[in-house]
This record gives structure tokens, C-alpha cells and sequence, in this order.
């Protein structure tokens, strides 16, 4: 089954975790894709070469998501590449946790700048050609924390929680032109950024989980390539939660 033949999309942090996963089920499901990365450009390249098998186009940019001018770059590759944008996938983020004592000034703006100003960057970019084709699909990767809170995490909540009213509002700005935007909000799925975590703490968060288990970033691919194909064209506005149930 190939929901996303002849779509072509454009995904950020696709070098490792949840953006890998995103890219590998994009082009499964036969999109064009280009992605971003930061700094893997070994791991970026052999995500290429694996699905550099067909006629299908898989390009990566390294390109900071957090820089304006550098979205604007991208976007400029982006379209000479693909000719135009069906679906952008806002996915690159980091975390910088600490407890608010603690937390600094640089760890609050560059969690902003790389989560939540990233958004704005590339969402903006997208309009021209969204507009041109009255069709796009724009989806957010935000987090349960953006929606519950966690300790030590104020400005990853915050840059999360952000995420969501932007998500809304530009549902709202641009739905009559037949453009949606939805936001997926993962729980913990096993990637670099929660190996991180002791394993007190995983089993912690294990147990709390209904389906008890971390998720795969393949669990959020999936629901992305829901949202970026023509099986969820009367939704919008929404955010989706892939988290095994759990609500804390
Ligand atoms: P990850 O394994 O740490 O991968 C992060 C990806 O983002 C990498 O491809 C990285 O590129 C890229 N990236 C980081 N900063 C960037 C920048 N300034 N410009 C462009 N790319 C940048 O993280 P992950 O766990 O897959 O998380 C992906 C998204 O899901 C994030 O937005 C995260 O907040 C969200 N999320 C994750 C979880 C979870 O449990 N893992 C839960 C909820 C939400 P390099 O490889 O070059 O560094």
C-alpha cells in the first residue's frame, strides 16, 4: 500500500529517532522527501543510500532549524528538488532540562528557538506554495509534556505547549484554502533523546504507561503518514496523542 505516491514532503531532524522513522515510512509509502539534520551527516547519508532504490527522490539538507534565514535557504532547495511541498513535518527538537532554580537563560532560548521558533520558520515558508496548490498538510511534533507539564522541563513544556496553539490557529488562518495542520504529541518513545533517561526512571515511566511499554519511532510514522496522506482530509486543528494511553 503506498498512501503518500507522488506526495512530496518535507521533514526536519530526519538524521535519527522519530525523524528517521518518519523518513523510512515516507518514502515506504512513496513520497518524495527531503529532510534536514543538524549535525549527522554520516547517519543522514546512509538514510539516503538506503532509499535511494527507485525513482523516488530522498535528498538531505543539513539546514539549522532554528535560523530563519536558513528555512528560507531550504525551503528555496526544497522546491527546485521537489517542485513544490504537500506536507512539512516540523520534527526537529532538543531538550535542555533542568529545575527553574537551576535552569539558565541560554537553556530556555535555545529550546524556544530550536522547537518552537522552527515552527513559525518553516510553517511560513510552506504558505507560498500550500497557497499556490489550495492543499497542504503541516504537522507538528510536539509532546505529552507540552500538554501535562514534566519537573525540569519548563522550557520544553513551554516550547511544546506553544507548538499547540500555533498548530490551532494556523488550522484556523488557512483551512478554507485547503491547507491543514495537526499536531502529534508522543509520549516516551525510545530514541537518543529518552536513552538519556537512568533506568529507574524508564521503569517509572513504563509503569505508568497503559500499554507499558516506550514507543517506536515507527508508532509516531504511522500516524503521520495518516495525517500527511488523503485518509485524513477532514482533519485539522487536532492534536493526536501516540503515548501507549498514558495521561500524566
Ligand atoms: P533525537 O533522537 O534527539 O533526534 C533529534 C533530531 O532533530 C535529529 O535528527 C537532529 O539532527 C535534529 N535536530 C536537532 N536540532 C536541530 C536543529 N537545530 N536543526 C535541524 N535539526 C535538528 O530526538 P527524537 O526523540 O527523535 O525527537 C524528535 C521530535 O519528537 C522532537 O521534536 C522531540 O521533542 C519530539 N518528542 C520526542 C519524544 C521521545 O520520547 N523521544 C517524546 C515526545 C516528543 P542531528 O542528528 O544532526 O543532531
Amino acid at each position: 500500500m503506498t498512501l503518500l505516491q507522488g506526495k512530496n514532503a518535507l521533514i526536519t531532524g530526519g538524521s535519527r529517532g522519530i525523524g528517521e522513522a518518519l523518513v523510512r515510512s515516507y518514502a515506504a509509502q512513496g513520497a518524495n522527501v527531503v529532510f534536514t539534520y543538524r549535525s549527522s551527516a554520516e547517519s543522514a547519508n546512509k538514510i539516503v543510500e538506503d532509499l535511494s532504490t527507485g525513482d523516488q527522490k530522498i535528498i538531505a539538507i543539513q539546514s539549522d532549524a532554528s535560523s530563519y534565514a536558513a528555512s528560507e535557504e531550504l525551503m528555496k532547495e526544497a522546491l527546485e528538488s521537489l517542485g513544490t511541498i504537500d506536507v512539512l513535518i516540523n520534527n526537529a527538537g532538543i531538550t535542555k532540562d533542568n529545575l527553574m532554580l537551576r535552569m539558565s537563560e541560554e537553556q530556555w532560548d535555545q529550546v524556544i528557538e530550536v522547537n518552537l521558533k522552527s515552527v513559525f520558520n518553516l510553517t511560513k515558508q510552506a504558505m507560498k506554495p500550500m497557497l499556490k496548490n489550495r492543499s497542504g498538510s503541516i504537522i507538528n511534533i510536539s509532546s505529552v509534556v507540552g500538554v501535562f507539564g514534566n519537573a525540569g522541563q519548563a522550557n520544553y513544556a513551554a516550547s511544546k505547549a506553544g507548538i499547540i496553539g500555533f498548530s490551532k490557529s494556523i488550522a484556523k488562518e488557512v483551512g478554507s484554502r485547503g491547507i491543514r495542520c495537526n499536531v502529534i504529541a508522543p509520549g516516551f518513545i525510545a530514541t537518543d533523546m529518552t536513552d538519556a533517561l537512568d533506568d529507574a526512571t524508564k521503569k517509572s515511566y513504563t509503569d505508568a504507561i497503559p500499554l507499558k511499554r516506550f514507543g517506536e519511532g515507527t508508532d509516531v510514522a504511522d500516524a503521520c503518514v495518516f495525517l500527511g496522506s488523503d485518509m485524513s482530509t477532514y482533519v485539522t486543528g487536532q492534536v493526536l496523542s501516540v503515548c501507549g494511553g498514558m495521561n500524566v
